[in-house]
């Protein structure tokens, strides 16, 4: 690792983990830079534990979350796993990478923002912490500086309470990039939501968190009436566009539905899986 921070700092390097965003990107053309292959450094591979964070090293597959044991929060995560691309795209393809990718069709970004979770970017100069509001700015842009290396995403255990859903719309079944995506954790308390997360992806330039529609859902039971204050009102703030994969008004009325199975799901009252449009 230190080997690679150190060619990090002195020259420019584009890195290399699963592929499966880097190879597409650059279509029949060829590769123009020098590339760094962080494919060796085992250590980033893997969930790991410390007192106060549950920590997924940036070469940690979306096959490695889905076996690794976690708490029911991370249910969402593990959904979303199984939602990228195909079982092989899942076994190469990293977090990390699909954070730094910042498409804002990434699977990953709404199922770790409702863990809170933060990036870890090391440099010679030392280590610092993003939120993924802080990290990811805009459509393929990052805060990664020169330098970096993204070297963990990392949750915070006390964000890993409770339980949470995720459900991804896709024009099919299987295989398919998302024209909506939403996540929700919730922590209930004596039937009683105490604790809500809801973030949407695909709708905006980067994913959401919904906080007014958070604020709404505390207080209430963890029933199916969770789905009342989910109005077309709290997703004004969405700015969807229109693409190949749905026009802008398609995708807010679908983020509603979407947000209220997710956040169904995580009170435990509605099944999960990608729906096609
Ligand atoms: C057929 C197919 C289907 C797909 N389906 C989906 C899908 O359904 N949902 C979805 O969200 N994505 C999907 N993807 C995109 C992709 O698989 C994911 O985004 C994946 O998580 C990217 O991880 P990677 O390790 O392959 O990244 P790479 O391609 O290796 O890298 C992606 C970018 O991140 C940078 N990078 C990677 N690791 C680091 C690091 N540690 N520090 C700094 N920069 C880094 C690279 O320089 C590059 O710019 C699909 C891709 C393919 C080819």
């Amino acid at each position: 690792l230190e080997e690679t921070l150190a060619l990090l700092e002195e020259g420019h390097w584009r890195i290399l983990a699963g592929a499966t965003d880097f190879y597409p990107a650059l279509g029949s053309g060829p590769v123009r830079e020098d590339v760094l292959d962080i494919n060796g450094l085992g250590a980033l591979r893997g969930v790991s534990h410390t007192a106060r964070h549950v920590v997924i090293g940036a070469r940690t597959s979306w096959t490695d979350v889905i076996k690794a044991p976690l708490p029911a929060a991370f249910d969402a995560l593990k959904l979303a796993a199984r939602e990228v691309g195909s079982i092989q795209i899942q076994n190469t393809g990293t977090v990390a990478g699909n954070l730094c990718n910042a498409s804002p069709a990434a699977d990953g970004v709404p199922a770790l923002m409702i863990l809170d979770a933060e990036v870890e970017l090391r440099s010679t100069r030392g280590t610092r912490y993003l939120g993924l509001d802080e990290f990811i700015l805009g459509n393929r842009r990052t805060a990664l500086g020169h330098g970096e290396l993204m070297t963990a995403v990392r949750i915070p255990k006390a964000s890993a309470a409770g339980r949470s859903g995720f459900v991804k719309l896709g024009a099919r079944r299987y295989l398919v990039i998302s024209i909506a995506m939403a996540a929700a954790r919730l922590v209930v308390e004596d039937g009683i939501v105490t604790e809500a997360r809801v973030a949407i992806g695909a709708c905006s330039a980067v994913a959401k968190r919904m906080r007014s529609l958070e604020a709404a859902l505390i207080g209430r039971a963890a029933d199916s009436s969770l789905a009342d204050p989910i109005e077309p009102a709290c997703f004004a703030e969405l700015s969807p566009i229109d693409d190949v994969r749905g026009p802008a008004a398609y995708r807010r009325q679908a983020a509603r539905q979407i947000t209220i199975r997710a956040v169904l799901q995580a009170a435990g009252t509605e099944r999960t899986g990608t729906i096609a449009a």
